[in-house]
Parts: C-alpha cells; sequence; structure tokens
C-alpha cells in the first residue's frame, strides 16, 4: 500500500466531513489487517487513510441492562479483559482466537466486522448473537442488524464511504455457546472460516438455536435450524447425524472448501451431542 496522505480527524463528525469530501478514504484502525491481508488488494495506488486512533467516542464501552455497547475501536484486548460475570460468549472466545496478545492490544472489534475480503472471526460470533451496528455516513446514521452486511450471496458487504461507530451486543445468557477456527485457511484466504453456535433451551427443548460458519462467505442454514428448534433433549443420534450431512452440504455448496465444510459438519454434530449433556 502506497500512502498519499492522512487525516487524523478528533471526532466521528470531522471523519464523516473527510469521508464526504474523499468517499474512497480508508478507515484505518487497529491497521493489523490493512497492513498485513488488505495491503495486497492496494497494489501500487496511491491510497488516502482516515486514522480513527485520535476519536475517543470510538473507545467508548456501555453497559445496560440487556445490551453492552461497544466502540468500533475498542480492542479485542480490552473485550477479553471485561468480567467474567458478563455474558459474552461466543464472542469472548472469538476475540480469544485472533493473532497473538501483541495483535489483540491494537486489532480492534470494528476492523474485525468492516473487513472487506472475507468475514473475519468475530464475524460469526456476533452474527450468532444478533448483534446491532451503527453505521454513519454523510446522510446520518442508522442502526441495522449485523446480517444486513451479508449480501444475497453470503459475501461481505461493508458500505462504502461509511464508518461502523458502535456494535450493540445483547449479553442475554446462552445455555450453551461455542466457537472453532474451521482448519486451515483454504487457498487465497489468509485466515481459516469459523464455527460459532449457541442455543437456549426451556424445559428441556431447543428454544432457540444458531449454527453458523464465516469465512469467504456466511453459511447459516435456517432450515436446519428451524427443523432442530422445539426438539426435546437429547437429539436423537438419527437428528445429530442429519445435521452434520445438512451442515456439511451447505458449506460445499457456499464453497467453503471440503476440509472446512467436513469440520463444520463435525463441529455441528458435536454441538448438538454437548447440548444433550448440558439441558438434561
Ligand atoms: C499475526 C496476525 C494474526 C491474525 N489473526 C487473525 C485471526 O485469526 N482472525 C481474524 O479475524 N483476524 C486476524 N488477524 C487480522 C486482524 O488482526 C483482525 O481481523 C483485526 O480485528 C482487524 O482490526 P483492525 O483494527 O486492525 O482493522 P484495520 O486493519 O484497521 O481495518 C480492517 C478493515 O476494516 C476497515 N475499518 C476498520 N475500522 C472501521 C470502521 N470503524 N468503520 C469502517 N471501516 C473500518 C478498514 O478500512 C479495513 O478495510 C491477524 C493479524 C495478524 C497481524
Amino acid at each position: 500500500m502506497r500512502v498519499d496522505e492522512v487525516a487524523a480527524p478528533q471526532t466521528v463528525a470531522e471523519a464523516l466531513a473527510i469521508l464526504k469530501r474523499r468517499p474512497d478514504a480508508v478507515p484505518w484502525a487497529g491497521g493489523t489487517l490493512l497492513m498485513t491481508v488488505e495491503s495486497a488488494a492496494f497494489g501500487d495506488k496511491p491510497a488516502s487513510l482516515l486514522d480513527l486512533g485520535g476519536i475517543a467516542e470510538l473507545t467508548v464501552i456501555n453497559r445496560s441492562d440487556r445490551y453492552l455497547e461497544l466502540g468500533a475501536c475498542v480492542s479485542l484486548s480490552a473485550i477479553l479483559a471485561l468480567p467474567r460475570s458478563l455474558s459474552l460468549e461466543p464472542l469472548r472466545g472469538a476475540a480469544g482466537l485472533v493473532g497473538t496478545a501483541s495483535v489483540r492490544n491494537l486489532a480492534t472489534i470494528g476492523g474485525n466486522v468492516a473487513a472487506r475480503g472475507s468475514f473475519m472471526t468475530c464475524f460469526s460470533a456476533l452474527a450468532c448473537m444478533d448483534a446491532a451496528m451503527e453505521i454513519r455516513d454523510a446522510s446520518g446514521s442508522r442502526w441495522s442488524s449485523i446480517h444486513t452486511l451479508v449480501d444475497e450471496d453470503g459475501r461481505p458487504r461493508f458500505p462504502r464511504a461509511a464508518l461502523l461507530t458502535r456494535i450493540r451486543v445483547p449479553t442475554a445468557p446462552w445455555d450453551a455457546a461455542s466457537v472453532h477456527p474451521l482448519g486451515m485457511a483454504p487457498r487465497g484466504e489468509a485466515y481459516p472460516a469459523t464455527f460459532a453456535a449457541a442455543a437456549r433451551f426451556e424445559k428441556e427443548t431447543i428454544s432457540e438455536l444458531r449454527l453458523l460458519a464465516a469465512g469467504k462467505r456466511l453459511v447459516r442454514d435456517r432450515a436446519l435450524e428451524l427443523s432442530l428448534v422445539g426438539k426435546r433433549l437429547p437429539l436423537s443420534a438419527k437428528d445429530v447425524d442429519a445435521a452434520r450431512s445438512a451442515a456439511r452440504d451447505e458449506a460445499i455448496e457456499a464453497e467453503l472448501g471440503a476440509g472446512p465444510a467436513s469440520l463444520y459438519g463435525t463441529y455441528v454434530a458435536s454441538f448438538l451431542a454437548s447440548i444433550q449433556e448440558e439441558g438434561r
């Protein structure tokens, strides 16, 4: 990446004014993805950077009874340092999978969610948790579901000339949650896709279930989830096996790669088997 110009706004309003003048300016948060994987996409073209590091309001963490609100520039280390009493799985587990401790000190949650090329590790966890995103651009500010950042083809679609400013994560506890990297990254991808799952039970019955994988594309089989919601625990071996095959087939169709797709099926099956025990 050849840097042509750097703007260092102190407020979100200033950053938006710069983006209005230079819609091609590239938001720079921790820079850990831009300096590595995304840098190649710029080639030798001069890039204009919008450094978000001086905007204090983007590093605020707020808590209410029902939500945790994270400024987009909150680091992954700061998320991992939040009290264990706060119900944050599977996000906490996903944040812990990213890089090393020194990478996580720089890496922000906003940079993880707003990555352009692939869904990064925290995306599947936040999608499981139905997180909401505050996105601001020249036309104003709006809250929308994280699912609006996925296009019809299951690929990332973060809007151009826009800033992710806050992420609202519901903190109602899940009875079971899980997150795992899906093996080695396939050729052409820097990081492996990530499996994330969460479930709630009521009276030994599955009342809510999320099963996802996210890499180049997001894989979520709502028909499979719905077929399992309402089932009594423990699930039959037949149901668990059918879920493994359905999940694997869905991931193959989404071109996650044969290895990750098969691992995804295995994690779906082992998550469903584990909730049999916990739900009893
Ligand atoms: C050694 C190493 C290992 C890594 N391992 C992993 C891994 O296992 N899993 C993983 O997910 N990542 C990994 N990463 C990549 C990276 O650390 C994370 O994805 C990180 O969360 C990105 O955050 P950042 O603040 O550094 O983003 P940046 O690099 O600053 O930005 C990333 C992208 O998001 C955009 N952006 C950033 N903030 C905003 C905003 N507020 N609004 C709009 N757009 C924005 C940028 O323009 C850019 O396109 C690794 C990196 C390194 C160096």
